[in-house]
């Protein structure tokens, strides 16, 4: 082919160009048809109170793809006739101070402009759940069983408090109610030493329920008009977690951690609105009460929309270390021992490792927490403290275990991690020293495994990695062993 074979003339490049820009305008249109058919499936959020225009009304667009609701706006112009023209100054807006051509400021995650949300089918009817929706004690233990290794007791009392709530709450429907008998709630308190695995527990359940979970912690609660979160955040929180979905909220499940931190304060002549005044407030959420709560904050204002939620079917689940709940046991068992029969208990209790397990409601009153409050949580469920057995047990058993997903990250470079009993004995040893339980763990493995994570995918014909016990000590290196046949190609870098 010669040269002037090869090259267009001007004319043919004219029609060359010419079906270029027919084909890309072509081209776009068939990318506008297919986003507003994309966008068919999608529904707008309001930035300000994130609610999707299904459950907003119709939405104001605003440059920069940010849409209010009519509620929003309106506030936001009530805000103004009231506050003068200073926009900056309205609170939970946001976007009013922003500069729109500094996009950086979008990358807040305070000023994220909420994605859309895809539109819920309207064929789809809110679910009926019936009693076969629930699965039976035996089944959620067996579930948990899974993920949380021993704690037996505290598994199966929670099961069980599980379904009675999940069944109370089924018949608490008006139609269903035949007789004056009314089930009480299931709420649950749940005493064990830091890292036992409280928080575990509940997410883990949570999760297999498939209902939304809020964990709130009481230190950050204070009485209404005090600095510090209202007992209503819980709520917001839970509300938050269940796509601003009331009815899914009112499902779910509020986890309260640390309420051993709300205990009566002891020879305190100050207004105690961290403790006594918190559990005092905390007592019409337990109990079930309907409650106003600001949707898409925590916060209560003027430009907040509310949202009511019942919280009568909600399940509350409180948590505490209470640090000196043993003493106080101790003490009771072994003033009860000292008379008559029992006395050589007497000794007995000072080494007993499942004193929690014997805890009653006067023992968590002693410690400080009142009795409307404890009435109000009628299961008690003890965890068990960690030992070096059961540490190992973490560490190698639950489904997901810490060492199982290191197993599995190195896998995929198709190298084995092995670890021999003694390096495990060592882990184990090093986390009982930090006193912090199961959660030392997680630490003391990153801390060795960095390097490993770090050095291994180098070597493409490593096939094997032991971690032994003298690398751990830092007194070696950890067993290497090379593929035997058909290395793997090395990576090429990026
Ligand atoms: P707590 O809330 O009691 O202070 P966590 O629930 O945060 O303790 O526990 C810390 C970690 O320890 C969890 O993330 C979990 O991985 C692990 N863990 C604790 N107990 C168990 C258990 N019984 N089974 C499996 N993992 C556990």
């Amino acid at each position: 082919m010669t040269d002037k074979e090869k090259r267009p003339t001007l004319e043919e490049k004219e029609i060359l160009s010419e079906t270029e820009t027919k084909e890309g305008e072509a081209e776009s249109r068939r990318n506008n048809i297919k986003s507003q058919e994309e966008d068919k499936d999608y529904e707008k959020v309001c930035y300000i109170c994130r609610r999707p225009e299904s459950k907003a009304g119709s939405m104001v667009s605003m440059p920069g793809g940010i849409y209010l609701c009519h509620d929003c706006m309106q506030k936001a112009f009530d805000a103004l006739n009231q506050n003068g023209m200073d926009l900056g100054q309205i609170p939970n807006m946001p976007f009013m101070n922003l500069n729109m051509g500094e996009l950086s400021n979008f990358l807040r995650p305070d000023m994220a402009i909420p994605k859309k949300q895809k539109i819920k089918k309207k064929s789809e009817a809110p679910k009926t759940y019936t009693i076969q929706d629930i699965p039976a004690p035996h089944v959620i233990k067996q579930r948990l069983d899974e993920f949380v290794v021993g704690q037996e007791q505290a598994k199966k009392v929670i099961s069980v408090a599980v379904y009675n709530h999940y069944k109370r709450s089924l018949l608490s429907c008006p139609a269903k109610q035949e007789d004056e008998i009314t089930i009480e709630k299931s709420n649950i308190l749940m005493v064990g030493p830091t890292g036992s695995g409280k928080t575990y527990l509940v997410k883990t359940l949570a999760k297999l329920l498939d209902v939304p979970l809020a964990i709130a912690d009481a230190t950050s609660l204070t009485e209404a008009g005090y600095i510090g979160d209202d007992i209503e955040s819980v709520v917001s929180k839970l509300l938050a977690a269940a796509g601003n979905d009331v009815e899914k909220a009112e499902r779910g499940i509020i986890f309260i951690d640390e309420v051993d931190k709300i205990a009566k304060k002891q020879q305190t002549n100050a207004r105690d609105v961290s403790g006594e005044s918190v559990q005092q407030e905390l007592l019409k959420l337990l109990e079930g009460s309907v409650i106003e709560v600001p949707v898409g904050s925590n916060q209560k204002n003027a430009m907040t929309p509310m949202a009511t939620v019942n919280t009568d079917n909600i399940l509350f689940i409180c948590g505490g270390a209470f640090p000196e709940l043993e003493q106080i046991i101790r003490e009771r068992l072994q003033k009860k021992s000292s008379m008559g029969f029992g006395s050589q208990l007497k000794d007995a209790y000072e080494t007993d490792k499942k004193l929690l397990a014997k805890v009653e409601n006067g023992d968590l009153r002693k410690f400080g927490m009142i009795p409307e409050f404890l009435g109000r949580l009628p299961i008690t469920v003890a965890l068990q403290p960690l030992d070096k057995e059961f540490m190992k047990r973490i560490l190698t058993e639950p489904k997901n275990a810490i060492l199982k997903q290191y197993e599995k990250l190195l896998a995929y470079d198709e190298v084995k991690l092995e670890f021999d009993a003694a390096a495990l004995d060592w882990i184990v040893e090093e986390a009982m020293k930090k006193e912090t339980g199961a959660r030392a763990l997680r630490a003391i493995l990153e801390d060795f495994m960095l390097d490993i994570m770090y050095e291994i995918p180098k070597d493409p014909n490593i096939g094997a990695v032991m971690i032994t016990r003298p690398y751990l000590e830092k007194r070696g290196g950890p067993r290497i062993e090379m593929r035997s046949i058909c290395p793997v190609p090395a990576r090429t870098s990026v």
